[in-house]
This record gives structure tokens, sequence and C-alpha cells, in this order.
């Protein structure tokens, strides 16, 4: 193998060399703990906080108290879910979630629906969208929290946020969403969506794994979920990662200074193979393909008469790296639970393969991601007796 071809970008991404150099100071010499009152201290502190301000600012905050760091999108998604259903004490109420999160939120959503709180699951619809009037219906008296995502990590729908936070205000609830494949790839501020919290993650956006951060509205009260030292105004505890501060401001300066050429060029190279493997491949679709509100560097297939699985290992052996859902989801052999939310048959969700591209996509790659992918489907099809059923059906119909 002599070649590696990245196409899994919504799973993760490299470090951007500029982000590494921006952060090895402070793995080195200027490792002073920010909560230390020594120069060596004062100098991390001075690092953080110009790190959270430059963050609060690329993501339209008023004030860069409203930005909480984190270890990441997971800890942001489990914090406002439990941290805003939970502030002040509370022990019940109703908290609304779409039922295609990230399971980052529909895990403490499940956790809230077992200690005390009711949860309502609002279904998207086939073009992959949360209509506002789905929430709406969903909604009663004691709705305290509703959290929908932003941009969708499988399918890359975004959806219409300021509609749906809108609808939570009316009804006196708070509207938190997960921004992981949103925020420094699409235009964001958090006054035009008029959201209350927000999760993000450093290592979507070529920053450090391990880092993300949570938006959180002047005035909102959370309880905190990290407990101790009482770091980040007691909303978190822990000492600050300096280095991962540093990362994710500098990692997000650069989406917002290259997003203007960048997302042109990625949704180029989508569409270049979507039309590769749509005009060459038959019963292939590309999921939601009639919605005009999506992510430019994420691509859904639904191939028919094929396990997703089997792709993948196949892909893997010519050294090009994709995906069947997200990335949590592989390793068990259930058909992602978005597709099934989107109303995609369970025998056809198997045969999903998920193609998300980057800032180090080129069209080489492309082309050759294509031209791997037609064979290795036209083999295995070969040999399902699966696809045989579904040609003769098609054909019949
Ligand atoms: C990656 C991702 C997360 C999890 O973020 P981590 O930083 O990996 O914990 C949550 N939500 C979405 C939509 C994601 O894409």
């Amino acid at each position: 193998m002599d070649r590696t071809v990245y196409l899994d970008y919504a799973a993760t991404t490299p470090v951007d060399e500029n982000v590494l150099e921006a952060m090895m100071p402070f793995f080195s010499e200027r490792y002073g703990n920010a909560n230390s009152l020594y120069a060596l201290g004062r100098d991390a502190y001075t690092a953080f906080e110009d790190a959270r301000e430059r963050v609060a600012a690329l993501m339209g905050a008023t004030h860069p108290g409203e930005v909480i760091f984190t270890s990441g999108g997971t800890e942001s998604d489990n914090t406002a879910l439990i941290g805003l259903a939970t502030a002040g004490g509370r022990i019940k109420g109703h908290v609304i979630v779409s039922a295609f999160e990230h399971h980052a939120v529909l895990a403490p959503a499940e956790w809230l629906g077992k200690h005390g709180f009711t949860v309502t699951e609002v279904s998207p619809r086939t073009d992959g969208l949360i209509h506002p009037e789905d929430l709406q219906a969903a909604m009663r008296e004691d709705t305290v929290l509703v959290s929908v995502m932003h941009g969708n990590n499988e399918i890359g729908t975004i959806q219409p946020l300021r509609a749906l936070a809108d609808i939570a205000h009316a009804g006196g609830a708070l509207m938190h969403t997960d921004a992981a494949q949103t925020l420094g790839k699409i235009d964001f501020d958090v006054n035009d969506l008029g959201i209350d919290a927000a999760s993000f993650s450093s290592h979507k956006i070529y920053g450090p794994k391990g880092f993300g951060a949570l938006y959180l509205r002047k005035g909102t009260r959370i309880a905190p979920y990290m407990m101790g030292g009482g770091q980040e105004s007691k909303r978190r505890s822990g000492t600050q990662n300096v280095a991962g501060a540093v990362g994710f401001a500098r990692a997000l300066e650069i989406m917002d200074a290259e997003r203007a050429t960048e997302a042109p060029l990625l949704a180029a190279l989508r569409d270049r193979i979507v039309e590769g493997v749509l005009g060459r491949l038959e019963l292939t679709s590309l999921n939601c393909c009639e919605t005009k509100a999506r992510l430019p560097h994420i691509a859904n297939f639904i191939i028919k008469g094929v396990e997703g699985e089997a792709m993948l290992l196949h892909l893997d052996a010519k050294g090009i790296a994709v995906s069947t859902g997200s990335a949590c989801s592989s390793g068990s052999l259930k058909p992602s639970h978005v597709l099934l939310a989107i109303g995609c048959p369970q025998e056809f969700a198997h045969g999903s393969l998920r193609v998300s591209l980057g800032r180090y996509t080129t069209e080489k790659d492309a082309d050759y991601f294509v031209d791997e992918l037609i064979p290795i489907v036209e083999r295995l099809r070969s040999m399902s007796p699966l696809y045989a059923k579904i040609k003769a059906e098609h054909s019949a119909g």
C-alpha cells in the first residue's frame, strides 16, 4: 500500500501544522499552571484567556466569559444536557432532542429519562431536517430544554436553528445545539442563531483531540458537570489545557480565514465524487440530496445490495479511509440511527457509505476513490443474493 487517501474528515482531522506550531511552547518552556500566581502561571493564564477571547469573537459571542473550555464535543454535550436540565436543583421536567443527534447528546438524554425527566425525540423528515412544526408539536408546558444539532455529522444537513430556537424560547425552554460539525465550516453566530448553548470540538477543525468548548449565553444557569478546583468560573473544574486552548483558537482562526475559498472547493470535490458514484453505479443514491442546506464536505450514499463494512474493508486495502456512518457506531453491525431516523429502510441502511472531505483532499484523491469503489461494488454485488433480488424487483417494478 503506497498511498493513503483520507476521506473521513467528519470523524477527525489532522492537526494543521500552524496549529501545532502555536501549541508547542506550551508543552515546553511555557508549561505553567494557569492558576498559579507567579510569572510562569500568569503567562499561561494570559495565553489561555487570550485564546478564549479569540474563540468567543469567532462565534459572535458577546462576552468571552460565555465560552467554557472543555475536553471536547462529548463533554460539552453531556454538560449542556445534564447541566442545563438540572440547573438550580431541578429534578424533573421535559427535554426534547432530535432523533438523529450524536450519541454524546442521546446518551445523556437517556440518562435524564431515567432520573426524573421526560424525554421526547423529534424525528427528522426524509429531507434530513427537523421541521419547526414538528418541534412545535412536541413542546409541552414543562419543556425546559431543546437540543437539536446544527450540522448532521452523517448526512450533512443543516438544521433551521433560528426557527427552532424561537419555538423553544416561546415555550419557555432553553435551546442547545451540537455544532461540532459547523463552527468554522459555515457562517456561525450565536446571536444570529438565537441559541443559549452550543457544543464544539477542536479535532473536527484541524485542532488537537481532547479539546472543545461550550458556549453558554450570559445569565444562563448550569449545574457544573466537573467539580473540583472551581476553574472556568466554577462551571468546569480541572487544570486548564492551555496548549489545547491555544491550538483550538488558532485552528478556528485558520478556518475563518480560509472558509470563503475552502468551502466552495470542498463542495466541488464532493459533487465530483457524487457525480462519479451516481453516474457509474446503478441502484445507488445520495441521502437527502434534495436538501439545499448542507455541509460542503459530507456525502452519504446508499449503495443497495452491499454491506457498508465490506466496502469499507476493501477500500481500506486500497489505502482509502471512509466510514459507514459515524466512527462511534462502526464496530457494531447495527445500522446507523441517523439513516433509520430519516426513514431509510433497515436493509438499505446497511449499505451506507459516508465520504467526508477536508483541507488536504485533492481532485486526484476524489478520482482515485471513485475508480477504486466501482469495481469493489461490482464484485461484491456479483456475489450478493440480496442484490440479485433487489435488481430483479427493480426491473419488474
Ligand atoms: C465529533 C462529534 C462529537 C464528539 O466530539 P469529541 O470532541 O470527539 O468528543 C459530537 N457531536 C458531533 C456532531 C460530532 O461530529
